[in-house]
């Protein structure tokens, strides 16, 4: 009988010499990708980012891609449709409690700069930037690890500050001021604009309690009559933010600490719209201070008239234009603290490569560190 073993063993020794011998590389899988849901459900609307990322990360953090995004309805069968379950990661979460490979991958890539964040939303509105300074109130500062780099933010949410309760707010203080009477003079509105509402529309939020009367009939009516007077604009809305008496070393507003502004910044979501529909409105390019105060007076002294040919589309916005620009003007100016150098630096934009910029993207990010990197399967080749 032959003997078997002995010559498998030989046998298998022999390839194993062979082997050893022969040049090899390893070679390395395509890494799987991971996906990840996002629902922002947001004060004015919920929409729904589907990401993507290579599992293997870089440095621990997924290189975040957006795939898809939706508004609401039909939401949940797409996403379904379109991320394999076993990858799935999913989030719910809103702005205040909380691109392609190049753009992510390039901009936090080491020794690279940040660029900060502006978010104006429907309720609140965020200012985040990488400071150097010290942060005297703890609750705005934030430790963040991204790509294998550990970053040191300032970070501040103001709620009540976003664009539907600022512009209540400024209702309120209006009809406050002018004593709950039936007509009611808005200086922000256009001279030959008018618009009747029910006192509920103002005071139906907890933004507006500080001006709400003791007593009222929530169904009475008042009938605002614009005026178009920029200054009494500028007065009115610069009286919704407080700018005395500072508890730190300095503040932006409301006895909140901010240190200096420093570096790039990108601003998105409402800042976005208004800045481009101020631009698109009164010719004006906006990318100093000087502009933006001219390009506000500009829109501010303009008829409702004049601005539905020239915004057609905007139809239902234009009324609250004029106090939305001088509220932008007056945050980032006043608030903020941007200047003739600052201002500039600042970059109105809704999307970076084809991923739209805002806080469910730096969510999706954060959340991919939290997540084990999947290991790449290494094969070794035979390079003969
Ligand atoms: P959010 O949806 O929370 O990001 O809030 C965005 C804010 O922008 C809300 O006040 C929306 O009403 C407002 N908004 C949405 N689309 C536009 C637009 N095209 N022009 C001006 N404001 C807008």
């Amino acid at each position: 009988a032959l003997p078997i073993i002995p010559i498998a063993l030989l046998l298998f020794g022999l390839v194993g010499i062979l082997l050893l011998t022969i040049p090899t590389q390893d070679v390395r899988d395509a890494p799987g990708f991971m996906y990840g849901i996002v629902l922002d459900a947001g004060s004015s609307h919920t929409s729904l980012y589907i990401y993507k990322w290579p599992a293997d990360k870089q440095n621990g953090t997924g290189v975040v891609t957006e795939l898809n995004e939706c508004n609401v309805e039909g939401c949940q069968r797409y996403s379904q449709r379109e991320t394999p379950e076993h990858a799935r990661v999913s989030g719910s979460h809103s702005r205040h409690e909380a691109s392609e490979y190049g753009f992510v991958g390039r901009w936090l890539s080491p020794g690279r700069s940040t660029v900060g964040a502006l978010d104006f939303g429907g309720a609140s509105t965020q200012i985040t930037f990488v400071t150097q300074e010290t942060v005297e109130d703890i609750q705005d500062m934030m430790k963040l690890r991204l790509y294998g780099h550990e970053y040191f933010l300032y970070t501040h949410s103001f709620l009540c500050y976003g664009q539907d309760q600022l512009l209540k707010r400024l209702l309120a203080h209006i009809v406050k001021s002018q004593g709950y009477s039936q007509a009611v003079t808005h200086p922000c509105f256009p001279a030959d604009h008018s618009k009747t509402l029910n006192m509920v529309n103002i005071f139906n939020s907890p933004c507006t309690i500080k001006d709400k009367p003791e007593t009222y009939n929530p169904q009475r009516s008042l009938t605002l009559q614009g005026s178009g007077h920029y200054e009494h604009c500028i007065g009115n809305v610069t009286e919704l933010f407080s700018f005395n008496s500072c508890p730190f070393s300095r503040c932006s507003f409301d006895k909140v600490f901010q240190p200096n502004i420093t570096g790039n910044f990108m601003a998105f979501s409402a800042f976005f719209y208004i800045h481009s529909i101020l631009q698109q409105i009164t010719g004006v390019t906006v990318s100093t201070p000087q502009q933006l105060e001219e390009a506000t007076e500009k829109l501010c002294g303009m008829k409702h008239s004049q601005l539905m040919t020239l915004a057609p589309n905007e139809m239902a916005r234009l009324e609250n234009l004029c106090a939305c620009s001088v509220f932008i003007k007056t945050l980032m100016l006043k608030g903020y603290g941007f200047d003739d150098t600052s201002f500039p630096r600042i970059s109105f934009q809704k999307k970076a490569g084809d991923t739209s910029v805002g806080w469910a993207l730096g969510y999706m990010l954060t959340l991919s560190n939290l997540l084990p990197t999947e290991s790449v399967e290494v094969r070794k080749t035979l390079t003969i």
